[in-house]
């Protein structure tokens, strides 16, 4: 009688892990076969209007970056800032890397791109450490960036031709 009860329950929680990786897989089909979803979307505008707040605050800067979410960027970055070959200036934000973490890309990325804009924005366009230079570490700290650190190995501003 217990063996069967035990055995029961191995097999509904077996049947239930199935259910569940299914689940995951359909998910993760699902995220990376359609547009971003409206909430995340405006998850990201919030963000983008705090940021552009305190830019206005802090330094009495009016920019409007529009920011892009795409699949196209290699799966090593978060995100990337651009200033085109016609001048404008962009941000990418990593798709796939949403999965893993949306409050990361959010509060951690946002910020640390937006403060790439903001160098481009003020014609400050060396490629020394990246450009991740002590302005562009103060200008992101400013923008309550969380991740504001100079010396990350990551190769982040693209300034002129981009693949994506
Ligand atoms: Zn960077």
């Amino acid at each position: 009688m217990f063996l069967q009860k035990l055995y029961r329950f191995f097999f509904f929680s077996v049947l239930i892990s199935i259910c569940l990786l299914l689940y995951n897989w359909y998910k993760d089909d699902e995220f990376d076969n359609n547009p971003i979803s409206q909430e995340l979307e405006q998850q990201i505008f919030l963000k983008k209007e705090q940021t552009r707040q305190l830019l206005q605050r802090h330094y009495n800067i009016s920019l409007n970056v529009p920011i892009i979410v795409s699949d196209k960027l290699p799966s090593s970055l978060y995100g990337v800032a651009v200033f085109t070959n016609d001048e404008k200036i962009l941000i990418y934000l990593n798709k796939k890397r949403f999965k893993e973490s949306r409050s990361y890309m959010i509060d951690y990325v946002i910020p640390h791109e937006y403060a790439h804009a903001v160098m481009f924005h003020l014609k400050e366009f060396s490629k020394e450490q990246s450009g991740h230079s002590e302005k562009w570490e103060s200008i992101c700290k400013n923008l309550n960036g969380k991740k504001c650190d100079r010396f990350v190995d990551n190769h982040d501003i693209i300034i002129g031709k981009t693949g994506f």
